[in-house]
């Protein structure tokens, strides 16, 4: 006589991929055993460092108070003007910041998907609020919305993402996902053409699955992998979240006949306050992240500009910056602002990056130590090419400079003049494995490699060039969520003898 036993699926990561995968695979009825690299401190990956900013379709105010009544400070409202950011608007966003290198069908699904994971993270108990620093503001009693990056979970700080996992976690553990702390996994191993369990640790142990979802994160973490695939100027640099993502699952997930997607020489890289370092463990802050480029002017050590800091709002660009200041001699640069707009920033980055201040040009070019004649023939050219007017008003683009600075262009001419030294800072890979819009893992026919399936950071295919704020945590629940569940519904354990 046989009985038929719940499958296993071994989940492997313990971020918000992950932890997503563990609870629907656990909820669609498989018993789910989840591996994390790290102690409990380092649970919740790249999320527990995140800003928890999630962009996700919707059809107007209804669907934003589906999942929340929750307003920032100085957000409370008697109505709220939402217009709405279809799945078609935020398919077509991803398409274009991919130059229509995406994967249609990651893009389709993440868009379609998102909000409907965004209200089941939310029935996890993920508490949303509507977050103030993305243009909402509020006129005569109403909220008014820009379409797009809406909602953050609620929580203090650059870290708030953190208020993501730790309701996640509890839920995870409430209906008995068995988790593993402390152990990696090191392989996936096969039997008769079908996943048949994971190797952990140094490989010496192994565990039976009758699936495994890869939910490790990129390769960010590794010296060697950014050496080989970034460039060898990416080897020293500042991580800005998890320092166990070393691309360790992506790599056994090959090696079990996944192929790879994406572009692997790309990266999602900020500005960063050099003078913080990577986070140790969960209850870190990141590096701090210098957004304010958009309001002044950014320059290499030699004076120079070298980008164009307002060609949209900096949600869209400011995961290019990095990549920008990597380039530059010495992979460092400095934003610099005048008493315009040094106060918006100061603000902003209070207590958390270090401002250097000067009365003059000249004393401020020796103070970050750019040659003299350089910086001031820079701002004078910046100046003369921004338009007449005293405001900083988004509709401001220079003339006739290359590099452009097609918003928010307002000569710097009021002292003193504020600097920040700014670094890049890498905050997650682009190339990873190839999958399905079902989380299954596919091999270079783009057949499903039996019992494989993989989510989040550690797959490619969705980002290539640049990145709309809100759409990797998304990204980390839609194909986690989708992941799990596939694994769960579609894996058909062997009978045990009873
Ligand atoms: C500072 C910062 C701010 C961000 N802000 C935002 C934001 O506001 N909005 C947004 O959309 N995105 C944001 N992101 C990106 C977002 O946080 C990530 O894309 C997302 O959390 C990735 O989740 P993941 O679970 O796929 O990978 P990860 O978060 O990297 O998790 C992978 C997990 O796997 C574990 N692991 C690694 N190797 C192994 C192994 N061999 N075996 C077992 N476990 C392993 C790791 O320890 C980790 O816990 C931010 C990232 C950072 C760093």
């Amino acid at each position: 006589m046989t009985k038929t036993r719940m499958p296993t699926i071994v989940v492997a990561g313990a971020g918000l991929t992950g932890l997503s995968a563990a609870v629907s695979a656990r909820e669609a009825g498989a018993r789910v055993v989840l591996l994390e690299k790290g102690s409990r401190r380092d649970v919740g990956g790249n999320a527990a460092f995140s800003g928890g900013l999630f962009l996700f379709r919707y059809d107007g105010p209804d669907d934003l108070t589906s999942i929340t009544h929750d307003f920032e400070p100085g957000m409370k409202a008697d109505r709220i003007e939402a217009p709405p950011y279809t799945r078609q608007a935020f398919a077509a966003e991803l398409m274009a910041m991919s130059s229509g290198r995406a994967e249609p069908r990651l893009v389709d699904t993440l868009a379609e998907r998102s909000l409907d994971t965004v209200r089941w993270l939310a029935s996890k108990g993920v508490r949303f609020t509507f977050n103030r620093t993305l243009g909402a503001e509020v006129r005569d009693g109403v909220l008014h919305i820009p379409p797009g990056q809406v909602l953050t979970c609620t929580g203090e700080g650059m870290s708030r993402g953190f208020e993501v996992i730790r309701p996640l976690l509890a839920h995870a553990e409430r209906i008995g996902v068995e988790i593993r702390w402390s152990t990696p996994l090191a392989e996936v191993l096969h039997s008769d053409g079908t996943v048949s369990g994971v190797a952990v640790g140094d490989g010496g142990r192994t565990l039976p699955a009758d699936a495994v979802v890869v939910a490790t994160g990129g390769f960010q973490a590794s010296r060697d992998l950014r050496r080989e695939h970034l460039g060898p100027q990416w080897e020293t640099v500042r991580l800005r979240g998890t320092r166990l993502a070393t691309g360790d699952g992506i790599q056994a997930a090959l090696r079990a006949g996944a192929d790879r997607a994406g572009s692997w020489s790309r990266c999602h890289s900020a500005a960063v306050d050099p003078t913080m370092p990577a986070p140790e463990s969960s209850a870190a802050a990141p590096p701090f992240p210098l957004h304010g480029f958009w309001l002044g002017v950014l320059v290499n050590r030699d004076g120079e500009r070298f980008v164009d800091e307002g060609p949209g709002p900096w949600v869209r660009n400011y995961s290019k910056m990095g990549k920008a200041i990597m380039r530059q001699p010495g992979c460092e640069a400095f934003e610099i602002f005048d008493q315009r707009t040094a106060a918006r920033v100061a603000d902003e980055f209070a207590g958390s990056a270090v401002p250097i201040v000067a009365d003059t040009v000249p004393e401020l070019a020796e103070r970050i130590g750019v040659p003299t004649g350089r910086l001031v023939r820079t701002l004078a050219t910046f100046n003369d090419a921004c338009p007449p007017g005293d405001d900083t008003s988004e509709d401001r683009g220079t003339a006739d400079i290359t590099p452009a600075k097609s918003h928010w262009a307002s000569p710097l001419d009021r002292p003193p003049f504020v600097a920040y030294h700014a670094v890049a800072g890498l905050t997650f890979t682009f190339g990873g494995i190839r999958i399905d819009p079902d989380g299954r893992a596919l091999d270079p026919d783009g057949v499903p490699v039996p019992g494989l399936y993989a989510a989040g950071e550690a797959v490619g295919g969705l980002f290539y060039g640049d990145y709309p704020g809100g759409a990797a945590l998304m990204r980390a629940a839609v194909f986690g969520r989708a992941a799990g569940r596939t694994a769960a519904t579609e894996t058909r354990p062997a009978p045990h003898p009873a």
